[in-house]
């Protein structure tokens, strides 16, 4: 199975959104050292976006988007988690690479990864 991967970087009144894919397939957002997961369509279109630590905090921040760009953001409860990001990253890493490199084993790949995150 091929999983499209995908990861936007895009400068916008210098904020910095990134989207990237969990191991679960998930689409995640990065925005501000917060990360997001796909919560469901609002109305004219609007993706909304909601905290990824909406259930361990109750954090009730969101995102909602159009095109990419950043409509309204609900505040956080907590700060940023940079290190779970890394982490996303990383495993986003992983997948992009297991995908693209079908010969590597496993572990080669994990190896590679950790080393460019580190
Ligand atoms: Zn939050």
């Amino acid at each position: 199975m091929l999983v499209r991967y995908c990861v936007c970087l895009l400068f916008f009144y210098f904020i910095i959104i990134e989207f990237i894919k969990s191991e679960k397939g998930k689409e995640k957002l990065i925005c501000n050292g917060y990360m997001y997961t796909f919560e469901k369509f609002g109305t004219e279109e609007k993706s909304i976006w909601k905290c990824d630590q909406y259930k361990k905090m109750k954090c009730k921040g969101r995102i909602h988007s159009l095109n990419n760009e950043i409509l309204k953001e609900i505040q956080h409860n907590h700060v940023q988690d940079c290190g779970n990001i890394e982490a996303a990253k990383a495993v986003n890493l992983i997948i992009n690479m297991a995908t693209q490199n079908v010969d590597l084993s496993t572990r080669a790949v994990i190896s590679s990864a950790s080393t460019s995150v580190s």
